[in-house]
């Protein structure tokens, strides 16, 4: 390689990792908890019984209402929408795996889940890095490998663990993944917690306290999964949980985002131990008496650890609780099918906006909900942190759910084209031999690909 060539690789990785000058905000840090199938039949009457205390004291010093989603309603497509503030066909994450825009899989018979570097457009956090903000986020959909983030700290996501061998937003690598974080140095922080995620670890007991044990095969026509893929979900987002926190508690950046995906992958297997009557088949009440809770407890979990992360960045932070979909009883008549609970029909999701400069009015009154779809939720989080919001972008900040003082305090600004520059999408990458096959069969198990593809 001559001498040429060397100088310009140098010159690459400065453009690519410098970002802009670092920069000191004067308004308060962002907080934003992206909440996997959050939905209002369940929210609203838990919070009615008091069940659920952080929901309710954010709620009463900010707004709530409800959130337009797309289809199709993907985990990965979604989360990337929030992300970016731009849709699909735009930001290039079409389905867990490599696909057209209309969702056939490029490569039926072995797919590749996507990953970071499938992603056209920039990020939240590639944009605050931009822009000399510092960012952390932890498990955010689509984040493996973690990207080189100016000023950021990126824990990679659940797909990457998935593709790593476990689940779909579920279990936790004990070994870490190459790439798992940025920077590198971030994974020794992450690494203890890893190590108590793992499936035998003390994550086990907390789940069985939480949610007890599904009693033994004797009388019981339970699939196993239902409760496997759940606990996984747990021990996946206790874990990140556990990083979250641990992270704010080192130094609050200036936006802050993490993932939970309990809340939905309780709604898909639970929902007919909940909503026994919506079925067009028996479902045995002592089921019923074991399962029925535990949507309802799922939400008690996320309420005790939006306590913590509360706790964590006290009360001058913006906050936004953001769900991608609501969910509903599903799949009426099929006793076998894995899920009971599910949202294809996009049906709204929750949203949840506090702190400082928020109006305060609370929870909006039913029927008059709608504040907005997920395209604002970029948009909004960029106006929080005085950036403009580009043209590129589909939605407009939810900047009339704040006062008039807020309002006239931080005027809109133009938006940059964030796009130009931003490195070229590139195939999907993966961590380990066999991961994909391991994801794929996770993915087929509880219905999201088709086992005859
Ligand atoms: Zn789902």
């Amino acid at each position: 390689m001559g001498r040429s060539n060397f100088s310009l690789l140098g010159l690459l990785f400065l453009v690519s990792s410098c970002g802009g000058q670092p920069k000191e905000r004067t308004g308060p840090p962002i907080l934003v908890v992206g909440m996997d199938g959050l939905e209002w039949s369940v929210l609203d009457p838990l919070l009615r019984q008091g069940r659920l205390p952080a929901f309710s004291s954010l709620i009463s010093r900010g707004v709530a209402g409800s959130i337009r989603t797309t289809q199709p309603t993907f985990s990965p497509v979604l989360w990337t929408t929030m992300a970016t503030g731009v849709g699909p066909a735009e930001h290039g994450i079409h389905h867990f795996f490599e696909a057209s825009l209309e969702g056939r899989l490029l490569e039926p018979s072995s797919p590749l889940p996507y990953s970071s570097n499938c992603r056209k457009v920039p990020a939240l956090w590639n944009l605050a890095g931009q822009e000399g903000l510092d960012s952390l986020s932890v498990a955010w959909w689509v984040s493996w490998p973690a990207e080189e983030v100016a000023h950021g700290r990126v824990v990679a996501s659940y797909a990457a663990q998935a593709q790593g061998n476990l689940l779909w937003k579920a279990g936790v690598w004990t070994k870490s993944l190459p790439r798992l974080t940025w920077p590198d140095a971030l994974e020794d922080e992450v690494l203890p917690y890893l190590k108590r995620g793992e499936p035998a670890g003390p994550l086990r007991a907390e789940y069985n306290n939480l949610f007890g044990l599904v009693p033994g095969k004797e009388g019981w026509e339970f699939p196993a999964g239902r409760d496997a893929f759940f606990r996984f979900s747990f021990h996946g987002d206790r874990t990140h949980y556990g990083i979250m926190r641990d992270q704010l508690s080192r130094e609050i950046a200036d936006l802050n985002m993490v993932y939970f995906g309990l809340a939905d992958v309780a709604g898909h297997f639970f929902w007919r131990y909940r909503q026994p009557g919506a079925y067009r088949y028996p479902i045995p009440s002592e089921h019923v008496e074991v399962l029925g809770d535990r949507i309802d407890r799922a939400y008690e979990v996320l309420d005790g650890w939006l306590a913590g992360l509360l706790k964590e960045v006290g009360e001058d932070c913006l906050v936004m609780v953001v769900s991608d979909h609501g969910m509903h009883a599903a799949n009426l008549k099929n006793p076998r099918h894995p899920q009971s609970g599910a949202h294809e029909d996009a049906p709204d999701g929750v949203l949840i906006l506090a702190g400082p400069g928020v109006d305060p009015v609370g929870t909006l009154p039913f029927g008059k909900r709608q504040m907005g779809s997920i395209f604002a939720v970029a948009p909004t989080v960029l106006d929080w942190l005085g950036v403009g919001v580009p043209d590129y972008m589909e939605g407009k900040p939810l900047r009339r759910w704040m006062t008039a003082m807020w309002r006239e305090a931080n005027p809109e600004v133009g938006g940059k084209d964030y796009r130009s520059g931003f490195r070229k999408p590139t195939r999907p990458r993966t961590p380990t031999d066999g991961a994909s096959a391991t994801f794929l069969e996770s993915m087929k198990e509880i219905g999201y690909v088709d086992s005859e593809n």
